[in-house]
């Protein structure tokens, strides 16, 4: 049986947070009075959550465990998530209730008006330090300036998605994901509804800088060459001054020779420019290199995550036996 709504939540090390989540999805998706199905991603975790999302699996039969074999990563957790949800709308939902569940309904509202995409905007931001509020929104309108994109401002994987854009979604196999710019790309009719993100419920952030950082990278190399082009400014910059300097310092050392003149054409002038070029091939040798790696890494086509269990039916298997 297909249910109508899917929740697909990742979680890495939430065991505090899992019955409370499971309890409150249950009653704001018991209240929409359609069937429905919640699929728990382990992401690899070591606090027993494993478990806990097992037990939930046979107390409720409308729980899905999919476990992986290792930490894959958030995004790479929502996406397994995803592939094996198999509602006719599906919601993404963190795992820490920083996404009050109460939100569902407002975006189920605005599916029925037909919307596909239906994303929550964060309008305040609870329980967070000012370095996560700062870096987070400076990430988003950095991204939103550089890429091609335009993913919607203060938004999170949070959202609501028709089946029609989730099965073009999971068609898109790419191993460096940026979910919420992947939903943006693809399209459709999309819209958003505000709410306040909470705190934490219980545990700490699974995201350090380190983590965003990589998130951030994903996000810009995936949806924009402007790194690779800033190095092609540099070089009409540093070029173009060049040009202007030569006729200058020719002339400052035929002409004026004063010992001002000399200086500015010496040795140390020498270095700083050859540092500065050197410096400025470096970093643009290294943008190349976080490309071609991220080029080797799809080339290798290995599979985006490795599963120990899973549920039994997956929403091809489903579709295959309507045939
Ligand atoms: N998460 C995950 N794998 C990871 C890191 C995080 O599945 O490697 C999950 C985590 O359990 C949570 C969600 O992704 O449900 C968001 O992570 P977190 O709350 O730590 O991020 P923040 O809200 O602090 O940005
Ligand atoms: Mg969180």
């Amino acid at each position: 049986m297909v249910p109508t709504f899917s929740i697909v939540a990742p979680v890495y090390n939430e065991a505090e947070n899992l019955p409370i989540l499971y309890r409150r999805i249950r009653e704001v998706m018991d209240s929409t009075g359609e069937s429905w199905e919640l699929v728990l991603v382990d992401d690899g975790s070591r606090d027993g959550s494993t478990d806990t999302i097992r037990q939930l699996g046979i107390e409720d039969s409308r729980v899905r465990p999919v476990i992986f074999a290792r930490n894959f990563g958030h995004q790479i957790a929502v996406t397994a998530g995803l592939d094996f949800a198999r509602g006719q709308a599906v919601v993404i939902i963190d795992s820490d209730l920083q996404d009050p569940p109460e939100v569902i309904l407002d975006m189920i509202e605005r599916w029925r008006e037909g919307y596909q995409v239906v994303y929550a905007v964060r309008s305040e931001r609870e329980g967070e330090t000012w370095f996560k509020k700062f870096t987070a929104s400076f990430f988003y309108r950095l991204i939103y300036r550089i890429t091609d994109v335009k993913i919607p401002l203060d938004t999170g994987d949070f959202r609501l998605l028709d089946r029609q854009v989730v099965n073009v979604l999971t068609t898109m196999r790419e191993r460096h994901r940026f979910l919420r710019g992947m939903a943006s790309w693809v399209g459709f009719r999309q819209t958003g509804v505000s709410y306040r993100r909470a705190a934490r419920f219980a545990g700490s952030t699974k995201y350090p800088f380190r983590k965003m950082l990589k998130l951030a990278l994903n996000a810009i190399t995936s949806f924009s060459y402007f790194p690779l082009q800033v190095a092609t400014y540099l070089g009409f910059i540093s070029a173009g001054l060049s040009i202007i300097a030569i006729p200058i310092v020719a002339f400052l050392r035929l002409a004026v020779g004063t010992p001002a003149a000399r200086a500015l054409t010496g040795q140390a002038t020498t270095l700083i420019a050859v540092l500065f070029l050197g410096g400025v091939q470096l970093i643009s040798l290294g943008i190349l290199g976080e490309y071609i790696g991220r080029i080797y890494d799809e080339v290798k086509g290995r599979p985006l995550y490795i599963t120990s269990e899973t549920p039994t039916e997956t929403i091809s298997e489903v579709s295959q036996e309507s045939h």
